[in-house]
This record gives C-alpha cells, sequence and structure tokens, in this order.
C-alpha cells in the first residue's frame, strides 16, 4: 500500500488538487478488505492453517485503494474534518493487537495461542516490520490522518497490546524501542498491580517513555451489556484513573473481545473517547473512529504469515 507525499508547494495548486481529490474520493468505490474481511465475528476463531486461510482480495493492489486523500497537512483547512464516507475511503492503517508475549506452556489451549506469542517469535515479528520499512503511528497521528488527510509514514503500523499483561512491559516494549517503535497499551485498570499484570508505575513509566495509554475497561465485561451505572464503572472512572496515573487524558479505548454495538459509541464519546479500537468486524458506517479495524497478531504467525495478513487485511 502506498501513502503518497504530494510535493506541491503552491497552496492554490495543492487546494485545487484538494478539492479533485476530494470528488474523486467520493465516487470512489470502497473495495478495501473490510468488506471481504475473513473474520466475520469480532472473536477470532483458531485454526490450523491460519498461515493460508485469508483470501487475498485482488482490489488490493489497484490504484482504487490508494488514498488519494493523502495531502499534506498544510493543506487543510481547520474546519474540512471529513465524513464518515470519507474516512471509510481512506487506505486503512495496518494495526496489530498483541495479547501476552511468552514461551507457551504446557497447560495453553490451541485456542489460547493466538493470544500467546513466544518471545522470539515476537521479536521475529518487530524486526520484520522494522526490515521491511513499517513505522509505528499512535493514536493521534491515525485520527489526524483518518479526518484531515494528513499524511503518515510510507509504511506505517500500529502496535497495539491488550490486557495489562506484565510481559508486555518486560519483553515487548523494550523490544519495540529497540526498533525507534511506540506502541498502544490498553490498560482494564482491574487488574494493575496484580501478579502478573503491570503497576500503576510501569503504566507511567510506558507513558513517560512515549507510548500511549488507552483504557480496556475496568474489568474486561463485554460493552453490548452496559446498562446504567456500568459505564461510570467500566469506561469513566477507569479512564479518569488512567489519567490520573499518566498525567494526560485517557482519549482512545478498545473494545474488549472486540465486541461493540452502536449503542455504545456516544456513551464513549460522552466520556471523552476519540477513538475506539474493535477487532478484524465491519467497522461502523457512521462512525468508523469508533470501530477502527485491528488483527490479531497470532501467537501461530511465522514473520511471512504476520507480513501477508497485514497486506490482506486492512
Ligand atoms: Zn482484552
Amino acid at each position: 500500500m502506498k501513502y503518497p507525499y504530494t510535493p506541491l508547494r503552491s497552496p492554490v495548486y495543492t487546494m485545487l488538487l484538494a478539492l479533485f481529490i476530494g470528488f474523486t474520493s467520493c465516487v470512489q468505490e470502497d473495495k478495501s478488505a473490510e468488506s471481504q474481511s475473513p473474520v466475520a465475528t469480532a472473536i477470532p476463531v483458531a485454526s490450523e492453517n491460519k498461515d493460508s486461510t485469508i483470501p487475498e482480495p485482488d482490489s488490493l493492489n489497484s490504484p482504487a485503494a490508494i488514498p488519494a486523500e493523502s495531502v499534506r497537512p498544510a493543506a487543510v483547512i481547520a474546519s474540512s474534518t471529513a465524513d464518515a464516507e470519507t474516512i471509510i475511503t481512506r487506505q486503512q492503517v495496518p494495526i496489530l493487537c498483541y495479547h501476552q508475549v511468552r514461551d507457551w506452556r504446557e497447560k495453553d489451549s490451541k485456542a489460547a495461542k493466538d493470544y500467546i506469542i513466544p518471545e522470539e517469535r515476537f521479536r521475529e515479528h518487530i524486526k520484520m516490520l522494522a526490515d521491511s520499512g513499517y513505522q509505528t503511528v499512535l493514536p493521534d497521528q491515525l485520527m489526524a490522518y483518518l479526518t484531515t488527510g494528513a499524511t503518515l509514514p510510507a509504511k506505517p503500523v500500529m502496535l497495539t497490546f491488550d490486557d495489562t499483561n506484565l510481559d508486555q512491559y518486560t519483553v515487548a516494549a523494550p523490544e519495540l524501542e529497540k526498533y525507534g517503535f511506540k506502541g498502544v497499551f490498553f490498560i482494564m485498570t482491574v487488574s494493575l498491580g496484580r501478579p502478573n499484570y503491570m503497576s500503576k508505575a510501569q503504566v507511567k513509566d510506558l507513558a513517560d517513555r512515549g507510548h500511549i495509554i488507552g483504557s480496556h475497561t475496568w474489568d474486561h465485561h463485554n460493552v453490548k451489556k452496559y446498562e446504567g451505572k456500568d459505564w461510570i464503572t467500566q469506561i469513566e472512572k477507569p479512564s479518569r484513573q488512567l489519567a490520573e496515573i499518566t498525567g494526560k487524558p485517557t482519549e482512545y479505548f478498545a473494545y474488549p473481545f472486540g465486541l461493540w454495538n452502536p449503542e455504545a459509541i456516544p456513551e464513549l464519546k460522552q466520556r471523552g473517547i476519540k477513538g475506539a479500537f474493535q477487532l478484524a468486524g465491519k467497522r461502523d458506517p457512521q462512525d468508523p473512529l469508533h470501530s477502527i479495524r485491528r488483527i490479531i497478531a497470532s501467537g501461530y504467525w511465522s514473520s511471512t504469515s504476520l507480513n501477508k495478513a497485514m497486506k490482506n487485511s486492512f
């Protein structure tokens, strides 16, 4: 995929180009992988041959998949925040979701191994990304790209980590930093300080080192089932606690199990969440910023499989 850089200096010319591109993007059919996503539900299904089951949509190589809207930020006037339709049309940035980073144990079930990536394999994933020229982007950059067309690195990727597991702090973050990468850590606050989970000080340290801390609820209950006070317990309080820990506002959220519904979105927005991340389901046509897609980087995947999955799923 390409994120074309528009080396134009003349503001008038750039505006004309932006208008033209804006027009073409309106009529451009969305041929992204979303509509053909192999994962019908948000929960990943364990399969034996994960490496080869994802069909390759041929549209990914066609010019239609290239985001013509990627004009330079300077060319975007402040009021020109893109509408949902435009956001959906933009080429998606590959976003990976990791959970535990540790070697497999005998009692780990077959299904659990999608969520547990052995250390060496994780290192291979990250090295492959670096060797392939990928650069990590953070949620603010992604939002700027989606809402204004701001440019991103030529090969952007976002690395996200769910569930507060301690090995994300001890193994994953240092590995990312070897390559100048930054990650996004979605914390469930109930687990802070528990054995094998991160402490508040560790979360604060990640934030201080330039990683982003997002919320993953209080105790991982399914957002689709919230009513009444659940919004306070699961969304409001954890956001506040994380902001107190990091000294920064909590603006990003990951749905437990990747599960969400349109009713949840206004509740999240009302509580300061600018962007919410699901798994590989279809995005909300009305609110793609609160249904951003990610894929689980399975513990079964070699770096080659990961590379393939990234190209096929976004
Ligand atoms: Zn989770």
